[in-house]
């Protein structure tokens, strides 16, 4: 099965993406990493890339398809990615849908995880990393404490870069911007809203529940 995977900023797509690819046997697909890989292997398009980003240029739709391009055909991916964050745009969409068909592959479901704007602040806001083993806690959530943290309490980090309005913001432009795409697929039938509010495995177990009965 080939999925995609939609949810604003904070609702933790990436980590139930991770958790979804690990017990069905996916691929993970994110722009970030296709970008971050191809500059590493310095092609000739990572080259490309490399200039645009360090010039804080925009990364165009062309670049991406053609990433995008080299993992859907990839035999090893055939019939088991994961999207994560793309597409973002109808052109994408498009692209994607080309690639997707001349491959002879489908996309099987979009799941969209739906979160409600205080948790989505509560979640970023309250984020805490540990320094010293990278482990990240939530202050509201998932706090450290003497059973799940070893490390001293001088490693603990809190993000002070996203206050409550450039978070607010974010949201609102995701949800700007998905509507027209989260629409196109609702009209095929492909979409299926996920309950993103509550604690991780509890979304991840409806998700498996749902994927479970993807026969193909
Ligand atoms: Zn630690």
């Amino acid at each position: 099965m080939n999925i995609i995977l939609f949810g604003p900023p904070g609702a933790g797509k990436g980590t139930q993406a991770k958790k979804i690819a690990e017990n069905f046997n996916l691929i993970q697909i994110s722009t970030g990493d296709l970008l971050r890989k191809e500059t590493k292997i310095k092609s000739e398009l990572g080259k490309k890339i490399e200039n645009l980003l360090s010039n804080g240029q925009f990364i165009s739709d062309d670049i991406v398809n053609k990433l995008i391009k080299k993992i859907v055909f990839d035999k090893n991916n055939f019939n088991r990615l994961i999207f994560d964050g793309y597409p973002r745009t109808l052109t994408q969409i498009h692209n994607l849908e080309e690639l997707i068909s001349e491959s002879k592959q489908h996309i099987s479901l979009v799941l969209c995880l739906i979160v409600e704007k205080d948790i989505i602040l509560k979640r970023i806001k309250g984020r805490i990393t540990c320094n010293n083993c990278n482990k990240i806690f939530n202050f509201h959530f998932d706090p450290p404490n003497k059973e799940n943290h070893t490390c001293d309490e001088k490693y603990l980090i809190k993000r002070t870069d996203d206050n409550s309005e450039v978070i607010l913001d974010r949201y609102e432009t995701y949800i700007d911007k998905t509507k027209p795409i989260l629409e196109y697929y609702k009209n095929k039938g492909l979409f299926k809203e996920i309950d993103g509010n509550s604690k991780i495995d509890e979304i991840y177990s409806e998700i498996s529940g749902i994927l479970s009965n993807i026969r193909h």
